[in-house]
């Protein structure tokens, strides 16, 4: 982390004349490095003549030593925290590829390329939302990957309700949305063979203290929008963990029957009017509910139906 930025992270005012003697340079040479923070990481920094400098609002960092405080789970990952990279799940990919052991979690400040599915943008500003994979390793059980990406949604719906916003909910089969705006998005990607030895990333994006984002093209909120509270995002991470862990637990033990009930309830869109979305085809539909492994069940004109695989989007009908 720059030093300039960890000495006005408080949101007090610095004059140019201290930072300089703290960081042992030129008043010039903090103008500059001001510049450069507000230019690569999108910051506002406020410039008072007599005052000095200040970001527009004090920031918290990411810390190892804080979320460990707080989650004994994190304690035994391997954490790698960075304050830019193009995507977490991406850097996580490849620390697989460079055999790194698991579970390896990777957390950065902002994301220059986050990622949704099929290659859509995740928008990703610094130090305001959580930007998390967490490497694991899964040995020989196609069990173990049914309905996962179900799991880790239940796991952040759970950790949001905790945190203040009892009116988060899931839509199948990656996103948490309060009412119709979404405040999550998770992304698993899998390397290896599913039948033998893989590695899946659970990749999940909370949108946390963001109050504005023109980028996002659909409706969206924050815990922060939602509870009117700043949110300390290493306890968010320390409690999404031990909610994650948990409920993978649970999942490896009993499988995902065990907790298709649980997700059902926790379901906005049960009983509502949808289309389902495959590329150019559509179907229209009434939400039934899930199957044992995750796949949405579906009535159309009448009759059952089960839908599964990545590719699917489900949007509600006007009306519904
Ligand atoms: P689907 O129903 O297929 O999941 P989706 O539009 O929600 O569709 P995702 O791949 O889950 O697609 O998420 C990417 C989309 O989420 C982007 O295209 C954008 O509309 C929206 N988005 C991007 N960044 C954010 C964010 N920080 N918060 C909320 N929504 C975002």
């Amino acid at each position: 982390m720059s030093t300039l930025l960890e000495l006005l992270k408080d949101g007090r005012f610095h004059s140019g004349q201290a930072l300089g003697e703290s960081l042992g340079v030129s008043r010039s040479a903090i103008w500059k490095q001001l510049q450069l923070l507000e230019a690569e990481l999108g910051l506002v920094i406020h410039k008072v003549r007599g005052r000095g400098y200040q970001l527009a609002s004090p920031i918290t960092l990411l810390s190892e030593a804080e979320i460990g405080q707080h989650s004994s789970s994190v304690k035994a990952w391997d954490v790698r925290i960075f304050d830019s990279i193009d995507s977490t799940n991406a850097e996580a990919l490849r620390s697989i590829e460079q055999g790194g052991g698991s579970p390896i979690l990777v957390l950065a400040e902002r994301q220059t390329a986050g990622r949704g599915r099929r290659g859509r943008k995740w928008v990703s500003p610094f130090a305001e939302n959580i930007y998390y994979s967490l490497v694991l390793r899964i040995d020989g059980g196609m069990r173990q990957l049914e309905g996962l990406s179900l799991v880790v949604g239940l796991a952040v719906m759970h950790t949001l309700r905790e945190h203040g916003i009892p009116g988060a909910g899931l839509k199948w089969p990656n996103d948490v949305l309060v009412g119709r705006k979404k405040v999550a998005g998770i992304l698993l990607e899998l390397v290896g063979d599913p039948a033998d030895v893989c590695h899946v990333v659970l990749g999940v994006g909370i949108n946390v203290n963001m109050q504005s984002a023109e980028e996002v093209d659909q409706e969206w909120t924050s815990v922060r929008l939602e509870s009117g509270k700043t949110v300390d995002r290493n306890q968010l991470v320390a409690r999404l963990s031990e909610v994650l862990v948990s409920y993978l637990e649970r999942h490896k033990r009993n499988g995902f029957s065990a907790i298709q009930e649980e997700w059902e309830q926790g379901h906005l869109w049960q009983g509502r009017a949808v289309s389902l979305i495959a590329g150019v085809n559509k179907v229209d539909g009434v939400v039934l509910g899930i199957d044992r492994q995750g796949a949405l069940r579906l009535s159309v004109e009448g009759e059952e139906r089960v839908y599964s695989g990545g590719e699917l989007s489900l949007r509600l009908r006007d009306g519904s």
